[in-house]
């Protein structure tokens, strides 16, 4: 017998049931709250109904919760959005119209030219490139003036690679001499960069964060603690992707 599907109207559900070559009857509620059924071949639609009546409690309890997480998750989304950080500083946004797509900043102000408020993809990416051609200038000139302390331990001038990361704001590959920076970086204070790079610096001669390390770091940027702990106050960029 080949296999039968069709819908079933429930209270406010619309159930999706497909009878085959199954011992049991199976309800499954997916991430988007679609609800299923798998019914053997040989039950009627009397007895499916049924057992969907058996489960009614059930059913509304797990269809609430799912659509609860389901506008948790957007509204989540929206607000990152909403979101704009540069070097420390919140933003508010305005879109407007414009042959040219392009991100500008005035004062508190960042304004998205020629893309829609609700294209989200387009958004991510101008607002990802933008960021990065910032970083790439910012992140770079603080290096070249923060390398400058570092000389005097002999080192190769370190290449710079910038790169979204989710848990870290730099590593750095001790042997190669590479630093590498969170895209994320350009969204906290310079002095908090600064001191990133500093870090960073400093694992090129004392890969581990033992005492040595602390102690050239401390040597090379007295304040470091401080700074430390304000960074700390913008974890919550760290993992915007
Ligand atoms: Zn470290």
């Amino acid at each position: 017998m080949p296999n039968k599907e069709y819908f079933i109207e429930f209270e406010k559900f619309k159930i999706k049931v497909t009878q085959k070559k199954v011992k049991n009857i199976y309800l499954r509620i997916n991430r988007k709250a679609e609800i299923t059924i798998t019914a053997p071949v040989f039950h009627n639609e009397k007895t499916i109904s049924h057992f969907i009546r058996t489960k009614q409690e059930w059913l509304i309890s797990k269809v609430q919760q799912i659509t609860e997480e389901i506008s948790e998750k957007e509204t989540l989304c929206n607000k990152k959005n909403e979101q704009f950080y540069y070097l420390g500083k919140k933003y508010d946004i305005v879109f407007c119209d414009s042959e040219k797509r392009m991100i500008n900043t005035v004062d508190n102000t960042v304004y998205f030219s020629g893309v829609n408020n609700d294209d989200t993809i387009t958004i991510d990416k101008l607002k990802n490139q933008w960021y990065y051609s910032q970083a790439e200038t910012i992140f770079s000139d603080i290096l070249s003036v923060e390398f400058k302390k570092f000389q005097k331990y002999n080192l190769a001038n370190p290449v710079l690679k910038i790169r979204k990361m989710r848990r870290r704001w730099g590593t750095c590959y001790h042997g190669k001499g590479n630093i590498i920076l969170n895209l994320n970086l350009i969204k906290v204070p310079l002095e908090c960069i600064r001191y990133v790079i500093t870090h960073e610096l400093t694992h090129l001669i004392a890969p581990n964060h033992g005492k040595q390390f602390y102690l050239l770091l401390s040597e090379n940027m007295s304040e470091w603690k401080p700074l430390r702990a304000q960074l700390k106050t913008y974890n919550f960029v760290l993992e915007d992707v």
